[in-house]
């Protein structure tokens, strides 16, 4: 256990979120502690990553060792519906960025991003628990937390960052809880393999999605390691006519929808299938007196596109940049240059991921033409790019959606009636 008592940062979790903010305060000269609730490598879902979040990577300084790790390079996105597939290559987009990122187990993901935090002696500790917060009007706090041995500390810092994640513990403690107003959803997944190897027909470089009937879809997400992350989405009900144990239940699922059972006639688990459910949620405030919000905390909104790690590092990447300043003597404008800038970008998924369910993107994904430069804007949002404004379905997300699937069903209508 490495636990200072007293720091300049504390940061609640070591998910992409709290590390990433932890390496570049490091960097800059600032101590920090992180605590973190279990002992890693622990299992967190979010496997698909997108290209926007290497730039956060990047400057955390964790891409050497991310790479050493030889996960599964993803290319870009698959979606499947009716037989009809439409593909995205994130190397054939609007915005100037990257083109690749990686599919991972977040176990092992997430233990490398601790692992070089430490390697950079960045202490961490770990099964100690936040259990609660006091901050003074100068807005120094001391933070209690619980260790393994079931021991209390107090730990002061000049500024927290939250990054717990699910944990979401400063909305929590202070009350800052608001409804979602994402439908509830939910998710069965599981780590599966081909018991005779790799399927050789099957490109590992993309996720892909399956649209299984309109309410429902499902991830297959390779790995490097011969699993496949397999996971269904859907409303609750949608589950209650795949009943059983979880193993009885995925099989029965996986047998349901004939792309995947196509894949894994026979399959592995890595661990029982799990299931999620109501993940979505949210607050109006990702900032205070003394702390800031990150990542999952803020919000999550649903897996669709696959935005949470990119929404977790980046939003540690801004606003350890901030606490920077502010731990310099800048005044910092939280609400203009941390929680507007978020929203933003959370907003322009949340806009993909409504379309989504209602049915609108279907219309653009798998319509007959597809027009190229159209495909390269949109293609830049599932990269992750949410914040370029140059790009005309970032900047008019929702028009420009709604718009082009009303000229695509004209245009059908138009051609069926010739
Ligand atoms: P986390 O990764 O959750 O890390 C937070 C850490 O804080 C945890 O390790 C936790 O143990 C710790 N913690 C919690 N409470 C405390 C406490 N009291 N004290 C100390 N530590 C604490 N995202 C993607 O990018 N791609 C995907 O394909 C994807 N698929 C998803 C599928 C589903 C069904 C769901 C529900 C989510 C998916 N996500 C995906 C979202 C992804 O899981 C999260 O957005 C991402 O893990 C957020 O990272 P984080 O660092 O904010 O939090």
């Amino acid at each position: 256990m490495s636990l200072n008592l007293e720091t300049d940062v504390l940061i609640i979790g070591a998910g992409p979120s709290g590390t990433v903010a932890a390496s570049i305060l490091h960097q800059a000269g600032i101590s920090v502690q992180v605590v973190e609730k279990m002992l890693f490598p622990r299992f967190v879902i979010g496997e698909s990553l997108l290209p926007r979040c290497m730039d956060a990577l990047k400057e955390a300084k964790f891409i050497d060792a991310i790479e050493a790790k030889g996960f599964q390079k993803k290319l870009g996105a698959q979606f499947v519906r009716q037989g009809v597939e439409c593909d995205f290559t994130f190397e054939q987009q609007f915005t100037k960025g990257w083109g690749w990122t990686w599919q991972v187990p977040r176990s092992e993901f997430d233990k490398t991003l601790a692992d070089t935090c430490e390697s950079m002696g960045i202490p961490i500790s770990f099964e100690t628990e936040v259990t609660g917060i006091e901050i003074a009007d100068d807005e120094s706090s001391i933070a209690t937390v619980k260790t393994k041995d079931g021991q209390e500390h107090k730990i002061r810092a000049k500024f927290i960052i939250d990054g717990s994640g699910y944990g979401r513990v400063i909305p929590r403690l202070f009350n800052l809880e608001k409804e979602s107003n994402q439908a509830p959803r939910q998710a069965v997944f599981c780590h599966i393999k081909n018991p005779n190897g790799k399927n050789e027909n099957v490109d590992n470089s993309k996720i892909v999605a399956v649209v299984h009937n309109d309410d429902t879809w499902i991830w297959m997400i390779p790995f490097s390691n011969g699993f496949t992350s397999v996971g269904y989405v859907s409303s609750p009900d949608f589950f209650k006519s795949f009943e059983g144990a979880p193993l009885e239940q995925y099989k029965k699922l996986v047998a349901a929808d004939p792309i995947v059972a196509a894949q894994f006639e026979e399959f592995e688990c890595g661990f029982e299938p799990r299931t999620l459910r109501n993940w979505s949620s949210s607050t109006d405030q990702f900032f205070g007196k003394g702390f800031v919000l990150t990542g999952n905390v803020t919000e999550f909104l649903d897996p669709i596109f696959s935005s949470g790690v990119t929404l977790a590092t980046v939003s540690a990447q801004t606003a350890a940049k901030l606490v920077i300043k502010k731990l310099n003597g800048e005044n910092i404008d939280w609400k203009k240059d941390y929680q507007e800038i978020m929203e933003k970008g959370i907003s322009v998924f949340r806009t993909y991921v409504d379309r989504w369910y209602d049915g609108t993107l279907y219309k653009i994904f798998f319509a007959e033409n597809r027009d190229q430069s159209i495909m390269e804007q949109i293609c830049s949002v599932l990269a992750g790019y949410v914040w370029d404004m140059d790009n005309p379905f970032v900047a008019r997300d929702d028009k420009n959606l709604v718009g082009l699937a009303k000229y695509i069903s004209t245009r059908e209508q138009m051609d069926k009636s010739v």
